[in-house]
């Protein structure tokens, strides 16, 4: 992915102040033209640089091996040439590469592929069991990636442990969301939450004994009803059929009348029940959908 990069004219005009390195070598270091250093010298004012050095080292190891020098805790301290960037640079005749680079091939008895820097908090170190490239910090975010949790799509983590703080059991949060009970019962081992014994609400029992479920993933009403609703009464209270099932599958209060969306006269299949926040989200959902479109 190799983008647009900007012409680095700070590094270039640090290197032609620093006179050591040719245009030729400060184009390939910086990774522009020869002639794009040139125009910018002469934007400078700065003289030719001289052509080439005669060759003090006889190879570019020594050439790194003379300015780098061990420190505390295994690093390398670079003393040799930087870059405007503060990049540690071997000068080897009239070339200048990469210090990293050549401390990265010593160390690994490989060329680097890609960009190479120092993984350890030593800014500018140049130690070879320092340095990674490319393949090697991808291998590392790999390995550094959490281990993705198992569990059916859909149910977010974030519900199952909202369920677990209101204090339900395994099986209410694994029934009311749709999940594995014992995915809920390892969420709230890592949680260090107290398992909770009881396992189904007493309203919740007693509002399912009067349900039976219809073609279609309807749930058909055989309690009592009152001028047309689906009621029960629990425990000296009375509910209406719809807001006890509105609360299997809802955190919050019902907002309005609560009605079934799904035509099936008076259903009272939770997941079919809408209140007003329902059906308006519902409304602006379509008219984003279809209303945009048209
Ligand atoms: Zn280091
Ligand atoms: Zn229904």
């Amino acid at each position: 992915m190799s983008g647009y990069r900007p012409v680095p004219r700070e590094e270039i005009a640090a290197l032609l102040r620093a006179g050591q390195l040719t245009e030729t070598a400060i184009a390939e270091q910086t990774g522009v033209s020869r002639p794009t250093v040139a125009k910018i010298r002469k934007t400078l004012g700065l003289p030719a640089p001289r052509l080439g050095h005669a060759p003090r080292y006889a190879t570019v190891e020594d050439a790194f091996r003379d300015h780098a020098h061990p420190t505390a805790g295994g690093h390398v301290e670079w003393t040799g040439v930087r870059t405007g960037c503060d990049a540690p640079m071997v000068r080897y005749r009239s070339d200048s590469v990469s210090a990293y680079r050549v401390a990265f091939q010593l160390h690994h008895g490989r060329n680097p592929q890609g960009i190479v820097y120092p993984t350890c908090e030593q800014p500018g170190c140049v130690a070879g069991a320092h340095l990674a490239d490319t393949p090697m910090r991808q291998a590392t975010a790999r390995a550094a990636q959490p281990v993705r949790r198992s569990g059916p799509p859909g149910v977010p983590r974030s519900e199952i442990i909202a369920l677990l703080r209101e204090g339900h059991s395994n099986r209410y949060i694994g029934r009311t969301l749709r999940t594995n009970p014992l995915r809920v019962a390892r969420i709230r081992a890592e949680l260090g939450l107290p398992a909770i014994v009881q396992t189904v609400l007493p309203l919740e029992e007693a509002w399912r004994a009067r349900t039976r479920p219809a073609d279609g993933g309807h749930l058909e009403w055989t309690g009592s009803r009152r001028e047309g609703l689906p009621v029960l009464t629990h425990a000296g209270e009375a509910y209406t059929a719809y807001r006890v099932a509105f609360g299997l599958v809802h955190d919050r209060e019902p907002v309005g009348r609560i009605r079934p969306g799904c035509g099936f006269p008076r259903c009272v299949a939770p997941s079919h029940l809408e209140d007003r926040v329902i059906r308006q989200t519902l409304t602006t959902q379509l008219t984003s959908i279809f209303g945009a479109a048209a």
